[in-house]
């Protein structure tokens, strides 16, 4: 593993106990063990021993967070590789592991994934093995939105983050009353998959994901407008748009907004699997029906035909309301 410069913050309160005698009060000790400065392998270790995140780094070699550490609990904040990929590799600690029901989903499908992966590429290293990722399934407690539970001396409570479904904000307080409040991915505003965020709560400290910090984005509407757009006019010359995109939130999003233009679309890859498992949490989805009504018009591109899908791709006439 490549060596990085990961600080150890102190977050500290000074009591000033008299003008001339000031006593310093630590309240939480926060280290970055991935994710500072870069977007892939999140890890965040609070007073040594609960690991908020833990990722991996896109890449062959993939990249991981730092280790050499002993969580006894492990708290994921969603189901994208970057903040869950490198949890089972922790199994061999023992530690509890909790999340919301759609992030463990979508923690073990990933997990499946990776195995798989790491069978072809350069390297042909996993992070972990089969056995771990059964045991994370095993151990894995899963709690909802709102639902405050106690963790070797922590109470914690899960806050809907927006950004893909189960995504969350995470508040964290220790037995002296200490707090922390920590994202991973959030979106404030809703999408079509899902709303936008809770109100954050209050706490001592707070840890923001800042991926796109500074960042003018365009507004959704207008995005969505363009995209769009340029599908149609693809589709009026006789093409065919091919859209890659992520398996986990994007695809459904694509999905929903083609279909709310009345666009038939073929959709192959994870995304299929990811959309099943989504059928089991309508609590945690913007709008059930219509993810549905996008899935039920969309035709899946089976494994066995995808080959002779994409030699045909040029006979194919996707137009607008068929
Ligand atoms: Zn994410």
């Amino acid at each position: 593993m490549k060596p990085v410069n990961l600080y150890n913050y102190k977050i500290f309160i000074n009591l000033f106990v008299s003008q001339y005698n000031v006593k310093e009060f630590f309240i939480l000790e926060i280290t970055f063990k991935g994710g500072c400065r870069e977007v892939g392998r999140s890890g965040l270790l609070v007073n040594k021993e609960v690991l908020l995140d833990y990722g991996i780094k896109v890449g062959d070699p993939a990249e991981y967070p730092l280790n050499s550490m002993e969580p006894k609990t492990v708290l994921v904040s969603h189901g994208h590789l970057d903040h869950c990929g490198a949890v089972p590799n922790l199994m061999y600690q023992d530690p509890d592991v909790f999340m919301t029901p759609p992030t463990a989903e979508f923690t073990g499908l990933l997990g499946e994934d990776t195995l798989k992966i790491s069978e072809t590429t350069l390297s042909g290293v996993s992070p972990f093995d089969p056995e771990d990722l059964q045991k994370l399934r095993r151990i894995t407690r899963k709690k909802h939105y709102g639902e405050t539970f106690k963790t070797n001396g922590y109470r914690v409570c899960f806050y809907n983050a927006g950004h893909i479904p189960g995504a969350s904000g995470i508040r964290l307080e220790s037995d002296s009353g200490e707090s922390l409040f920590y994202t991973g991915d959030f979106n404030l505003k809703e999408t079509r998959l899902v709303p936008g965020a809770a109100e954050f709560p209050e706490a001592d400290a707070l840890v923001l994901e800042s991926t796109y910090f500074g960042e003018e984005h365009l507004p959704r509407e207008e995005t969505e407008e363009k995209f769009i757009e340029s599908v149609l006019d693809t589709l009026d010359r006789g093409g065919t748009a091919l859209i890659p995109a992520f398996a986990i939130g994007r695809t459904q999003e694509i999905l929903m907004l083609l279909d709310a233009h009345g666009i038939r679309t073929y959709v192959d890859g994870m995304g299929l699997e990811v959309y099943k498992i989504l059928r089991k949490y309508p609590e945690y989805l913007k709008n059930p029906e219509l993810l549905d009504r996008a899935f039920e018009r969309a035709i899946a591109v089976k494994d066995s035909s995808g080959i002779q899908f994409l030699k045909s791709l040029r006979q194919l006439s996707l137009q607008p309301g068929c």
